[in-house]
């Protein structure tokens, strides 16, 4: 998280913020699924036991023909030709749901039938045949293809007794396959269904709506086989013979005497329908949730591009500045009251105070500098500030060739002043020996004060000619000077002067100050209040 971007933050929270409902979306769509599938197979078994119910009816009318026909008195039954033409009348008007009609004997050998027939037919392997004989109930066939006729069908049969109520025979009915389908065809099937009747075996007896081809066939997916084979009725999902998942619901239509089922109905329906409303549910939901989570990024990097970043970015480039010394620089971010503008007013804030503290401290630094090489009786500078500029203006007189005066100037007599007006008198009367000596020395010049009354004055750039002629100018100017005493007298002083010349009389710091000393002593010895140049060559060390 540490190198993301604070878009990039606002981006996933947006996307984090988004989760919960699509969480909620999946979840009820889920939820939905799986309501529409219970109420899918509600319904599934509704139109699958109302079709096995239909079935059952025209089974029932089925039963009560073979009822009718095994109550043919048995004079009927050894006369062939009769019996024959008799059964071929009722087939007429059964309106095609039959091919054939007819009786066997209790040895499974035909007796009597509707359609005519040739030589011996003797059936003892047909199920229902041989379930009516031994159990003397109404039973059902298996898919099979009629002797006689050779047509597709199914049997049913019913037993007929003797006076003493033993099963002497059994009277037939083979349905036909193709009337069948126009039966189970009126069936009302929910949208893409598909109704199978099937034998006790699975063998397809009816389909609706399918090709003809699969009558007669064995369901071809083993699975929908085996389900629909373990029990009387059920519901259950699985792939149908085109591949597609399905869901399918079962019913068994009439049971036979043994407790088997020779007939069940099925209706499967895609599970693409069973769930098609849930899915565009889906589908809609997540593309609006999506397009929602979208404009929010959008409008999350844009927002935050205006309502944050650039706030930011301002305070940031600021920031920089300040922390690079511009200390003038401002955010000027909006007035408002959100935590942005409050955090760029309390930086302006912070900017403005450190600047106000940053001039003081210049003007602190000022003074100390000054205080620092500044005399505070005579404001003039003092002796450690000699000792810095004096070897800088050799340096460069050095460089240059030029000339640098150092004029020593000391006040006559100057214990007298003290002795006779006091220590106060004597400090006025050496600040103004220094207030004359500024008026005279220019702006190059540096004025010093070195010791107790004595004071250096170094000219740049002097010649000794013009060094004496400055001298001389002070000194006179001294000499004119009358100080106000504090006791109110006049007290007046006069100065001597010792001058040296760089590089004549010294090539460094000390040894020129030794001798303007030295002149000085020489004008103190001469009598004082006077200007003496160092005598030429006499202390001088070559350049
Ligand atoms: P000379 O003409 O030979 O220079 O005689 P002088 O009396 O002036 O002798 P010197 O220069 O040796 O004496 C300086 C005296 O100045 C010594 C001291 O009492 C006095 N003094 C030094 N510094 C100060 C100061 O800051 N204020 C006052 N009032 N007196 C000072
Ligand atoms: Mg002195
Ligand atoms: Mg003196």
């Amino acid at each position: 998280m540490k190198d993301v971007s604070t878009r990039s933050r606002i981006i996933l929270l947006v996307i984090l913020a988004a989760l919960p409902t699509l969480a909620l979306i999946i979840y009820s769509t889920w939820d939905e699924r799986v309501r529409a599938e219970a109420h899918a197979r509600e319904d599934l078994t509704r139109v699958t036991r109302q079709a096995a119910q239909q079935l059952a009816q025209i089974i029932e009318g089925t039963r009560q023909t073979l009822v009718t026909i095994s109550l043919l008195p048995s004079a009927m039954h050894n006369n062939q030709e009769r019996c024959n033409e008799y059964l071929g009348q009722l087939l007429g008007k059964s309106s095609g749901l039959f091919h054939s009609m007819g009786l066997y004997n209790a040895d499974s050998l035909l007796i009597c039938n509707a359609v005519p027939w040739q030589g011996k037919i003797h059936s003892p392997d047909r199920l229902y045949l041989r379930l009516a004989l031994t159990t003397g109930k109404f039973a059902v066939g298996e898919y099979q293809i009629g002797r006689v006729t050779k047509q597709q069908g199914i049997n049913f049969g019913f037993p007929v007794t003797d006076a003493a109520g033993k099963v002497s025979g059994v009277a037939f009915l083979a349905m036909d396959l193709s009337s069948f389908k126009k039966i189970v065809s009126a069936v009302p099937l929910p949208r893409q269904g598909i109704l199978t009747v099937t034998d006790r075996s699975g063998i397809i007896l009816a389909r609706y709506p399918d090709q003809a081809e699969t009558i007669g066939q064995k369901l071809r997916a083993p699975r929908v086989l085996e389900m629909l084979l373990s029990g009387k009725q059920g519901v259950f999902e699985g792939k149908g013979s085109d591949g597609t998942e399905r869901l399918f619901a079962y019913e068994s239509v009439i049971e036979n005497p043994d407790g088997s089922i020779p007939l069940r109905v099925m209706i499967s329906l895609p599970q693409s329908v069973v769930f098609a409303d849930a899915n565009a549910t889906l589908i809609r939901n997540l593309v609006c949730i999506i397009l929602a989570t979208i404009l929010l990024i959008v409008a999350a990097w844009y927002g935050a591009e205006i309502f944050m970043l650039r706030s930011i970015r301002t305070l940031l480039a600021v920031a920089k500045h300040v922390e690079s010394g511009s200390l003038d620089a401002r955010t000027g971010l909006l007035p408002g009251k959100d935590e942005l503008a409050q955090l760029g007013r309390a930086f302006d804030n912070m900017a403005q105070a450190l600047q106000s503290r940053d001039v003081n401290l210049k003007r602190v630094l000022q003074d100390l500098e000054k205080q620092a090489i500044t005399d505070p009786l005579t404001e003039l500078y003092n002796r450690r500030f000699l000792y810095d500029v004096l070897p800088r203006e050799l340096a460069r007189a050095r460089r240059r060739t030029t000339p640098v005066a150092v004029l020593m100037i000391d006040i006559d007599h100057f214990k007298r002043v003290n002795d006779s007006y006091g220590h106060e008198t004597g400090d006025l009367v050496i600040k103004e020996v220094a207030r004359v000596i500024k008026t005279i020395v220019r702006g190059s010049d540096y004025t010093c004060r070195y010791g107790g009354e004595e004071i250096v004055v170094v000219l740049p750039d002097a010649p000794a000619d013009g060094a004496q002629l400055r001298a001389e100018s002070i000194r006179s100017g001294v000499e004119a000077l009358e100080t106000m005493c504090v006791s109110g007298k006049q007290v007046k002083v006069t100065i001597s002067i010792g001058i040296a010349i760089y590089p004549t009389h010294g090539a460094d710091t000390n040894a020129l100050l030794r001798s303007a000393d030295e002149a000085l002593y020489e004008a103190k010895g001469a009598g004082r209040n006077r200007v003496v140049v160092h005598a030429a060559g006499d202390t001088a060390t070559p350049a």
